[in-house]
């Protein structure tokens, strides 16, 4: 009997997801078969369903799958290592490889980006995105997750760790020192922000001081279980206490270091003020069309700050992710913990919760009790 999954499609802005359950066609060349392990709902999609990111549909979207090999051709197995069995992340990024940015090895930012998901999900072979109970994706975009590690727990993370990874490498390039740094302050505690925080307290940042807008007492515990050695919410504390613990931590000078996950345009003007002259600012998470802030442009020349966007990741920095997780295992169960499971076919009360505020991380899984790993 043919094997069929339920995937939920995308209808357009503002609308609820549709759900409908498609035969599982067999990989065409070059692609793999993967079953759902957990796939995690982006900040990005929630944009896209507001209508904030324009993207065609109807379509799957979702760009988190993890999930396990069911079908790979003997060729592709051959040529990428990866069998039947194997669990793996999947990129949905298709850089092409001969633009000026791919050529300088800055392929995340690739001026022709196509994306594996942008197929019509009414004709076969259907499951190209995310939220779905099975995906097809290209062999090359899948990165192997290695054995000993929890791939439900690595899934939390999957984007977002990559995406946090992949602006401390641009403050590498840019010669930018992280274990010579004292003092870090990382604007919203959504996933990216978490992760980064856990990055920066493992590379030995004595102070690195979590902000939220909103008080919540779950993430607040994550981000002191992941590193962060204070988490202040301008609901609770107050913006005062905010600048206060800044100073305090830096001698008076501001921070050595300030990064913007919150996508709170109104956090761009108060990270330019948290900064020490030379300071670092990394903005990976303005990831939308929201509003424009007036900025103090001066502060920027007086300071004479250091400011470095970044969007998208590459596949080395999801590699330079599962090697960075895997040798913090111990925390593997407080941030599986993090999660809230939703099965595919309760996607839009997923986004009905992450609208509310009510969780840190929505995945979706094969059964809402948990994922399979
Ligand atoms: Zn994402
Ligand atoms: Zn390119």
């Amino acid at each position: 009997m043919q094997q069929k999954a339920w995937a939920a499609v995308f209808e357009g802005p503002h609308k609820r997801f549709s759900l409908k359950e498609f035969d599982v066609c067999s990989a065409p060349e070059g692609m793999a078969g993967l079953r759902l392990i957990a796939s995690g709902i982006c900040g990005t999609d929630v944009h896209i369903k507001n209508g904030k990111i324009p993207v065609g549909f109807p379509s799957i979207i979702g760009h988190e799958f993890v999930g396990q090999i069911e079908e790979i051709s003997p060729e592709d197995s051959g040529r990428s290592g990866l069998t039947a069995g194997d669990r793996v992340i999947s990129v949905i990024a298709c850089p092409c490889g001969e633009c000026l940015l791919c050529r300088q090895g800055d392929d995340a930012n690739c001026v022709r980006m196509g994306v594996t998901n942008a197929g019509d999900p009414d004709v076969p072979p259907h499951f190209f995105g995310g939220f779905a109970e099975y995906n097809l994706s290209p062999v090359q975009n899948l990165v192997k997750i290695p054995a000993e590690t929890d791939a439900a727990a690595a899934a939390v993370f999957a984007c977002a760790g990559p995406t946090a990874i992949h602006a401390f490498s641009l403050a590498r390039q840019a010669g930018f020192v992280l274990g010579e740094a004292s003092s870090a302050v990382v604007q919203g505690i959504g996933p990216v922000g978490l992760f980064a925080l856990m990055y920066l307290a493992s590379a030995g940042i004595k102070n690195v001081i979590a902000l939220t807008v909103r008080e919540n007492p779950a993430k607040r515990a994550l981000a002191l279980a992941l590193g962060a050695s204070r988490v202040l919410s301008y609901e609770k504390d107050g913006a005062d206490a905010v600048a206060q613990t800044i100073q305090e931590v830096s001698a008076g000078l501001g921070a050595d270091l300030v990064y913007e996950a919150s996508g709170n345009p109104d956090a761009f003007t108060q990270g330019l003020g948290m900064l020490r002259n030379r300071g670092l600012y990394l903005v990976p998470g303005q990831y939308s069309n929201g509003r424009n802030v007036e900025i103090a442009p001066q502060t920027i020349t007086f300071k004479a700050l250091r400011i470095i966007g970044s969007s998208q990741y590459s596949m080395r920095d999801v590699r330079e992710y599962l090697s960075f997780f895997t040798k913090r295992r111990g925390l593997e169960a407080a941030i599986r913990s993090a999660a809230s499971c939703y099965a595919v076919r309760q996607i839009n009360d997923a986004f009905d919760d992450m609208d509310a505020g009510l969780t840190v991380k929505c995945l979706l899984v094969p059964s809402p009790g948990g994922g399979q790993t």
